[in-house]
């Protein structure tokens, strides 16, 4: 077919593809970009500039019903996406995929969350930043799990050094060996009820530390170093809307306009990439295939070197569709590994509570974040569980609620309600899920969504040793709860399908073997050498952290290492 003279056009020839433009996406443009490459970004989604944040400044009183999506329209198009019941609002809906619209199969149920936007879910995450340790990177070693990773903390320290730098992660230095401390702006600290948790938990159990969450909002602008479109936060705690103070770290307010400025940037949104094109001539992928989202029609694009960063199901969904002869299970996938491995964290368990005795306490305004306490399980001899592999970090907050009891009325409620009530605990649960081959997505290809890709389904599952982790997650949630003097405990344990964490991973596993992996220690294809997938489907095993600063710190390890080799003539 005609590709040699499509090859010659120019417009359809760039340096390097980047296939996403969310986190991972995002910022693998903007190092791209900066090193001097022409990259086209493609991305399914819509365009969405900066500031086209739609509620950012409406009051809840504004938004219909109170900001509650209506049950009809839940289940039309939210069914799946609302299924934790508090995720879809009116305050953010139009961030959200519509099920009947991006339809996905499950042999197990998989809450498979997310939006097709330029931007994709850095507009909507929570921005909590750790960096994983070497407890991480040893572990499937040290366990005898799946396969080694390739890598080891020494290997990404710079990188974390290099892309909290501009991302802006505010947090407290700890000295923790589980999460490391960070490049740091100051944090958003404890209010008065969280900090005695914090010294309260301390004196019984030294290992376990109540620390501020280490977010991805500034908390201090310095505009050399956060360049973009960024200001400093002003506490509006509306942040999955979009912020257009830039306050908090997104694509549309960070990466993608410093790779604007540099000129060599160009977005194609409504881009639905269907497949690598592989050329074993040279042995490397030519280029890639979209269909444009409105006029259907199909376009090929060239480059020299290509980033997945469609996010992990995304990517993996692409990957596996990209068939040739040489590759007859998709790209790169000599291993067959490709789909399996799939991972999340999982969550829904805990513990809520009252603190008293803090009553003559207040604190003023909002933040953006509540308080963090890293692993404390299986760090090392001393914490060893003998029940299960592992460990969990929680989230959680302590706040003053108001005091409107039920059933009174009149003066005496006037009487009750302009005193604060009672503060509260909500302590949450992360926990680990560990790798397991037979844990995977793969694609329908005789089922096809209106794009014409074969749909994707999932079939996985939590497993034994997850359940474990759960049960201690809740005892030692309420251990430190009595200790800090709380009354009123409730657990919950609420079983999540895997997806629910929104921390997806493992789909196409970094590893020091290529029949056992998909990519090398450069997050490169073994088969395939100028194909990088940098977002969550290069994870080896999932650790507790939240892991996008991880795949940041990882994409632009990548794009250094793909440069190095395109400088010294090898890619
Ligand atoms: C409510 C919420 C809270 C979260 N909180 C945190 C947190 O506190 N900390 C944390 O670390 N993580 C958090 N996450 C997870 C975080 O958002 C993801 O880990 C991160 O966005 C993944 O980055 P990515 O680049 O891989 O994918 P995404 O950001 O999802 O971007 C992928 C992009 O690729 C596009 N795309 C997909 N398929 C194709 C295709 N075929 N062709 C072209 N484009 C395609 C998508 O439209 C999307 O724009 C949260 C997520 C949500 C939704």
């Amino acid at each position: 077919m005609g590709n040699m003279s499509t090859q010659e056009n120019k417009e359809l020839t760039y340096d390097a593809i980047v296939i996403g433009s969310g986190i991972s996406g995002g910022y693998a443009a903007m190092e791209l970009c900066t090193k001097g490459y022409k990259t086209l970004v493609l991305e399914r989604g819509r365009m969405v500039e900066h500031g086209e944040y739609p509620t950012a400044n409406s009051d809840t009183w504004e938004l219909p019903n109170n900001n509650k999506v209506p049950y009809e329209e839940v289940e039309k198009h939210y069914s799946k996406q609302d299924r934790l019941n508090w995720w879809v609002n009116q305050d953010n809906k139009h961030w959200v995929n519509k099920d009947d619209e991006y339809p996905y199969d499950e042999v197990e149920r998989f809450d498979w969350i997310r939006g097709h936007h330029v931007g994709g879910r850095s507009l909507m995450w929570g921005r909590h930043c750790y960096r994983w340790s070497d407890i991480d990177f040893e572990a499937n070693a040290k366990d005898k799990v799946a396969v080694d990773w390739p890598i080891r903390y020494n290997d990404i320290e710079p990188w974390y050094n290099y892309v909290e730098t501009f991302v802006g992660v505010s947090g407290q230095k700890e000295g923790l060996k589980q999460v490391p401390d960070g490049v740091f702006l100051p944090p958003f600290a404890l209010n008065c009820a969280e900090q005695h948790l914090r010294e309260a938990i301390q004196k019984v159990y030294p290992e376990r530390v109540l620390t501020p969450g280490r977010i991805a909002n500034l908390s201090e602008y310095n505009p050399e170093i956060h360049k973009g479109k960024r200001g400093q936060c002003q506490s509006r705690n509306r942040c999955w809307r979009g912020c257009p103070y830039g306050a908090y770290f997104s694509s549309q307010s960070a990466t993608l306009p410093v790779a604007e400025e540099t000129g060599n940037l160009t977005i194609r949104p409504d881009s639905v990439v269907s497949e690598i094109v592989y050329d074993s001539k040279t042995g490397k992928a030519s280029g890639v295939k979209i269909k444009d989202a409105h006029s259907g029609e199909e376009i090929e694009y060239f480059a020299r070197i290509i980033f997945c960063n469609a996010s992990t199901i995304g990517t993996t969904a692409i990957l596996l569709n990209s068939r040739s002869e040489r590759f007859p299970n998709g790209l790169g996938n000599d291993s067959g590994e490709l789909g399996h491995n799939l991972m999340d964290h999982h969550y829904g368990m805990g513990a809520v509570a009252v603190l008293p005795g803090l009553e003559d306490t207040y604190y003023k305004g909002r933040k953006p974040n509540g308080f963090y306490i890293p692993r404390f399980r299986n760090i090392d001899e001393e914490t060893r569980q003998t029940e299960y592999l592992r460990g969990f970090g929680y989230q959680g907050q302590v706040g003053r609620g108001p005091n409107v009891p039920d059933g009174v009325m009149g003066t005496d409620l006037k009487d009750v309600i302009f005193k604060p009530g009672p503060y509260t605990v909500s302590i949450a649960c992360f926990g680990e899920m560990l790798p397991y081959h037979e844990n995977k997505m793969f694609l329908n290809f005789d089922k096809k969504d209106k794009n014409g890709m074969p749909l994707i389904t999932f079939d996985a599952k939590l497993r034994e040793n997850e359940m474990k982790l759960r049960e201690d997650g809740v005892k030692c949630a309420v251990e430190m709860l009595e200790t800090a003097g709380c009354t009123d405990i409730r657990t919950f344990n609420n079983l999540t399908a895997p997806g629910a964490c929104i921390h997806e991973m493992g789909t196409a596993r970094m590893g020091k073997d290529p029949k056992t992996s998909v990519l090398n220690k450069w997050n490169q294809m073994h088969a395939v050498p100028n194909v990088f997938v940098t977002d969550g489907a290069c994870m080896t095993s999932s650790g507790t952290q939240n892991p996008s600063i991880t795949y940041m710190a990882l994409t632009a390890r990548a794009v250094d290492y793909a440069h190095k080799q395109i400088t010294e003539g090898v890619l």
